[in-house]
């Protein structure tokens, strides 16, 4: 009898979960197992904003695919994939052309959403994968490097405006207020220059965490030279800067810059709602064991899923911390699934978060009541971060890629 042909799409948090766990729970013969992704490289998406603003070198938050994953097991596909045949039990790969399959797990991840405001999609940069931040590690430098060489000083090119204060915008300026004094220094430019400016529609930044923790985030950040504009919205992207105004008023307000950055708002991958699966956000809304309603043979995991939380009725917040749960999930019932036997619903086990504020500096709340903030929160991200790459790849990968040995940095 032929095996059944298990296709995991996307080697993000979710992909490569599944791909080093689903091994573990199933005999070589129970199953062919396939993994694709668009690049031969693993990166682990919650350290983008450390190599977007130039803290970490972008090849630190990536590992090779094939170095991970038992490939006497899991055979790779390095390829981008561009529809999934749900009717057909087929894939399209850009060059490998049709893969079909017995059970499908996509995991295609993220991308932004900028909602049709005017100019963003063409003007902003974007904090997606390793490619769209080496690009704003790189256009920040070269704004940097090009200033003294004006012919008519044009200040503005220094200034950068990010857009959305969530978990990403706020990560990503505490790693840019520890950077920019830096620059600043490599390109003889007074600190005074420069102005970076944090857009975001809310009253308040990080909505996720309580009001002290915020005003300590906030306080840090201004220390270090942030402004913030909480309560506006990036109305229009213009080449030399942005519009910005309250949501229900006219009056608007112009901040030029050189650089503009959105981090907004996530979708989940284009892939899923062009191949025709019913969207929300390009997620779809899962069953409890997180099959695909009316596809059994299809499960989404991570970026790509809602997954509803049964005490709100509310679809969880999409991040890697569930995504590593769902793929664990998925891995310890394949054999069940594979077999038609029930298995028991996803329950997601929330042990908190943690945001940082640049090195050395965080908050967070831990197992849904203590509160951190400083080094011990700090250090709090970097277990969190090491404790991915330990279950992944086991003591060898921590040791090799992890982040402790850099506290001291
Ligand atoms: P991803 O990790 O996005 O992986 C998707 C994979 O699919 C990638 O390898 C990509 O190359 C591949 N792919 C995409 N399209 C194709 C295609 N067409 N063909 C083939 N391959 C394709 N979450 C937390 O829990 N805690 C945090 O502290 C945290 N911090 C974050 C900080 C930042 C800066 C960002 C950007 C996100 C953060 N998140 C955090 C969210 C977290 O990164 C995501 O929820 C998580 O990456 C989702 O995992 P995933 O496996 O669904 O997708």
């Amino acid at each position: 009898m032929n095996k059944p042909k298990i296709l995991i799409l996307g080697a993000g948090y979710g992909g490569m979960i599944s791909a080093t766990k689903i091994p573990k729970h199933l005999g070589a013969n129970d199953a062919s197992i396939t993994l694709v992704n668009k690049h031969n490289y693993h990166y682990q998406a919650t350290w983008l904003h450390e190599p977007a603003a130039g803290t970490l070198p972008a090849d630190r938050a990536r590992m090779l695919i094939k170095d991970v994953i038992d490939t006497n097991r899991v055979n790779f596909i390095e390829d981008t994939v561009t529809l999934i045949k749900k009717d057909e039990n087929k894939v399209v790969l850009e060059k490998t052309g049709e893969v079909d399959y017995d059970y499908l797990i996509v995991a295609l991840g993220f991308e932004s959403a900028t909602f049709g405001i005017k100019g963003l999609k063409e003007r902003a940069l974007t904090i997606e994968d390793l490619n769209s931040v080496r690009q704003i590690r790189e256009h920040i430098e070269y704004q940097f490097s090009r200033y003294h060489n004006m012919e008519t000083k044009e200040d503005h090119i220094l200034n950068i405006v990010v857009g959305g204060g969530g978990f990403t915008g706020v990560e990503f300026l505490g790693e840019l207020a520890n950077r920019i004094p830096e620059l600043c220094r490599e390109y003889d430019i007074d600190r005074q220059q420069v102005r970076v400016v944090n857009v975001e529609g809310s009253p308040t930044i990080l909505p996720m965490f309580d009001k002290d923790l915020v005003a300590y985030a906030i306080q840090r950040l201004e220390e270090k030279g942030v402004e913030f504009k909480c309560g506006h919205v990036i109305k229009e992207c213009q080449e030399d800067g942005v519009i910005i105004g309250r949501r229900d008023s006219e009056e608007t307000e112009k901040i030029k810059a050189g650089t503009i950055v959105w981090t907004g708002g996530v979708r989940g991958n284009h892939i899923v709602e062009d191949s025709g699966f019913e969207v929300v956000r390009g997620r779809v809304t899962v069953t409890e064991d997180l099959r695909v309603p009316g596809y059994d043979n299809i499960f989404i995991i991570g970026d790509c899923a809602n997954v509803p939380n049964p005490e709100t009725e509310r679809p969880y917040p999409t991040t890697a911390q569930i995504t590593i749960q769902e793929a664990t999930y998925l891995s310890k019932n394949i054999k069940k699934a594979l077999n038609g036997e029930p298995v028991e619903p996803f329950i997601f086990n929330d042990m908190g978060t943690v945001a940082s504020l640049g090195h050395g500096d965080a908050i967070g709340i831990i197992f849904g009541k203590t509160k951190l903030k400083g080094t011990s929160a700090a250090a709090m991200k970097k277990i969190i971060d090491d404790r991915y790459l330990l279950k992944l790849g086991g003591v060898g990968l921590m040791l090799k890629k992890g982040k402790l040995n850099l506290l001291s940095k």
